[in-house]
């Protein structure tokens, strides 16, 4: 059977052209995927032999696990909820009303990875605009601390570099393609500029462009420390200005180096001048399928995108203090519930290891470090795949995933919603 238009859910570009054929229960042939998505949906075919549930490394069945998995959380004093970047948003709204009942703090990969992209829009603003008008009107492009043709191997051909647009018929020839990176990666090969920047030093760049942008002028000592030269940045800056609708990519390279939430603000800074001259926005590349996703569904129901504690019977907002890898890293959460994510093997060694301390339950579709340590262990249906659901493409698109191959595992919003159900009970008794 061949199925069309399928949503690959692995990385924030949600390319949703994707076809598969099925064979017998299993994926056997993927078509407009990429290597990583097309990995990602073959290696979702078969459906493993692995039980619903484990409770302490043994089969047991969902209710039991529910039981055991709601009784720890309600017994924690401090409990944790973290993950949440690769299911969909109605798990995702579920795990929000757990944390809510629970007074626990919720966090989601955002913390790790673009969570000074986060700040700076609470602080800032977010100067935003879809893929669609990517594709469509955009003629100056600039990746900053990002390599897409790695993390995202579509971004340049389905959307940004290549495609031709209403606005933009020219697709490639049409669009200046701009790279700005402390070093030169598999991406810098797509652009017209590379600009070799020294680590460290983005804001020190985005001020001086902001002040170049401005009108304000600069001697060369004033950049000597950035890499680039003042002429370099009065070229860009110029481009930005002159350019009919210009887009800036915010990588890790820029959310993950000095100055952190200070770079991405700087950003969003620089194209609120340039809207002085021309219309431009800018687009955190999120990496994770639906890493957008819990971040919308947290603003919406608390406020505030990531790293929030409801200890007080309200959520509170404060990187650093409610953050995952601090929490665990200070020993203050005493339980903890992953969802559709592998923090024992990404968080630093001393949070992981502080999940194996603690009473952790995991729900995944597969086996990973955390299941391995887990006490509580749902085998979940993969969302896109097995379980249908609403995902957000890098850009605040929401796009809907189809079921197309049948799981016998129950979906992440299901084992979710039974165990805030479970701790309803348990809390009322
Ligand atoms: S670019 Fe991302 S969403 Fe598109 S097919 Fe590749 S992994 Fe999937």
């Amino acid at each position: 059977m061949q199925i069309t238009n399928i949503v690959c859910a692995f990385c924030g570009c949600v390319c949703d052209d994707i076809g598969v054929t099925v064979e017998e229960g299993r994926i056997t042939q993927v078509k407009n995927a990429c290597v990583l998505g097309k990995a990602w949906l073959m290696g979702h075919s078969a459906e493993s032999d692995r039980p619903a549930a484990l409770v302490e490394g043994k089969p047991a069945s969902l209710e039991e696990a529910i039981d055991v998995a709601a009784r720890v959380m309600v017994q924690a004093r401090y409990p944790l909820l973290y993950g949440l970047s690769s299911t969909c948003c109605e798990a995702q709204r579920q795990a929000v009303a757990l944390a809510d009942l629970l007074g626990a703090n919720i966090d989601c990969c955002t913390s790790v990875c673009h969570g000074p992209s986060g700040m700076a829009v609470q602080g800032v603003g977010e100067p935003t605009c879809t893929l669609g008008e990517v594709k469509n009107r955009a003629d100056l492009l600039i990746y900053w601390g990002s390599n897409p043709a790695e993390s995202h191997p579509r971004h340049f051909t389905r959307y940004a570099v290549t495609p031709k647009g209403l606005f933009t018929p020219a697709g490639r020839k049409g669009r200046t393609v701009v790279i700005v990176d402390v070093r030169p990666t598999s991406s810098t090969r797509a652009a017209d500029i590379f600009l070799q920047i020294k680590p460290g030093k983005d804001f020190e760049c985005l001020w001086a462009l902001r002040a170049l942008v401005r009108g304000v002028e600069l001697d060369e000592d004033a950049v000597a420390d950035t890499g680039l030269t003042l002429a370099q940045l009065q070229d860009l800056a110029r481009r930005m200005k002159s350019c009919r609708f210009g887009v800036l990519f915010i990588g890790q390279g820029l959310t993950q180096s000095r100055g952190k939430q200070m770079n991405t603000s700087a950003v969003f800074m620089l194209v609120r001048d340039l809207y002085a001259h021309t219309k431009f926005a800018a687009i955190p590349m999120r990496g994770h399928g639906n890493v957008t996703g819990i971040d919308n569904v947290l603003s919406w129901q608390t406020g505030y995108p990531f790293g929030v504690n409801f200890s007080r019977g309200y959520p509170r907002f404060n990187p650093g203090e409610y953050t995952t890898v601090d929490l665990l890293a200070r020993g203050e959460a005493d339980a903890a519930l992953i969802v559709a994510s592998d923090p024992v093997a990404n968080l630093p060694r001393v949070a992981a290891d502080r999940l194996a301390q603690i009473p952790t339950i995991a729900l995944d579709s597969h086996e990973s470090e955390t299941t391995r340590v887990a006490k509580v262990v749902f085998t979940t249906a993969t969302a896109g795949i097995g379980a249908e659901g609403t995902i957000y493409r890098m850009d605040n698109v929401p796009l809907r995933l189809r079921a197309f191959l049948p799981s016998p595992y129950p979906s992440d919003e299901e084992v979710l919603r039974r165990i805030v159900t479970r701790v309803a009970e348990l809390r009322t008794v």
